[in-house]
């Protein structure tokens, strides 16, 4: 299995094969992310990653239930060698449950509805996508490429395929000057999307991106971890979902919690007002132990 380093994956895919299918990512524009400075964005040949699979073959048996498309947004690349790929892999599995990919709201913009539709009967069960924020000017701040009603309309065309979606969202990406607006507009953006599974991150700062600069030049202020759980507070306090696995267990956060909304959204804010009243009942992350 040949990988170009480093590789990142979501938390719930810890136990799947890891099949790299292309490298970074294609929008690379976004002034947080780290992927830019270590990773040209690629489309890896499909004869590599068939040696890639058969390779997985001989090294993991039969028994492989589930696989993870990398990079960044796998989801990007042609419509038939996804599928030439997804068929390969459950041929070569036939214990195969899911494979899933991390996409962009674009990627899924640019396949038609029919596309994903076949991608979903071919077996791409989950995807996992970046909202990031729901707040244009945040959008378009960071250079995320994409607007927010874009990004709703590219959510809902993969879960009107089937294709269960994943949506992440960063705490603390409006810095202090916006972060109302940026708990306030994710929250509608989420609202409108309503997808099945919510997970927040935590803005990290990584050396070497514009967004660092801004941060060194006085331009962008870090919300501090008590203003974060404020911002999150407001955000979970304006979710109105019908059913969703909502998750802050991602490396990045101070408060790592979880539940089911709507639900348990009082019990989430219940801990969340402990912790912010009475931070030695409830202990947050340290930032030595904060990763992306
Ligand atoms: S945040 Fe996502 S879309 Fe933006 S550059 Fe990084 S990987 Fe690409």
């Amino acid at each position: 299995m040949r990988y170009v380093e480093p590789v990142f994956r979501p938390p719930s895919e810890a136990k799947s094969l890891l099949l790299q299918a292309s490298i970074g990512c294609s929008n690379n524009t976004c002034t947080f992310c780290g992927s830019n400075l270590v990773k040209k964005f690629g489309i890896r040949p499909l004869e590599e990653i068939r040696e890639d699979i058969l390779e997985a073959r001989a090294l993991y048996g039969e028994r492989v239930r589930r696989v993870f498309l990398l990079d960044s947004n796998a989801l990007c690349m042609r419509t038939e060698d996804l599928l030439e790929i997804l068929n390969l892999l459950y041929a070569v599995f036939p214990y195969l449950e899911r494979i899933g990919v991390y996409a962009c709201a674009a990627d899924a913009l640019e396949k038609s509805p029919e596309d994903l539709r076949k991608l979903f009967k071919a077996g791409l069960k989950i995807a996992y996508l970046g909202v990031e924020s729901g707040d244009d000017v945040i959008l378009k701040r960071v250079r995320k490429g994409i607007s927010a009603e874009q990004t709703i309309e590219g959510c809902k065309r993969i879960m009107d395929s089937g294709i269960t979606l994943s949506v992440t969202i960063i705490l603390g990406l409006g810095g202090k000057e916006r972060w109302r607006e940026n708990a306030m507009e994710t929250a509608k953006v989420i609202n409108r999307i309503n997808p099945p599974y919510v997970g927040a991150l935590t803005l990290m700062v990584v050396p070497g991106t514009p967004l660092h600069k801004e941060v060194q030049e006085g331009r962008f202020q870090v919300l501090n971890p008590q203003e974060i759980l404020q911002e999150m507070r407001l955000l979970v306090e304006n979710l109105e979902l019908t059913n969703c696995v909502f998750r802050s267990n991602h490396a990045s956060n101070y408060l790592p919690l979880g539940g089911i909304l709507p639900q348990d959204k009082e019990d989430i804010l219940r801990v969340i007002d402990l912790a912010l009243r009475k931070a030695s009942r409830i202990p947050l992350r340290s930032e030595k132990h904060r990763r992306l």
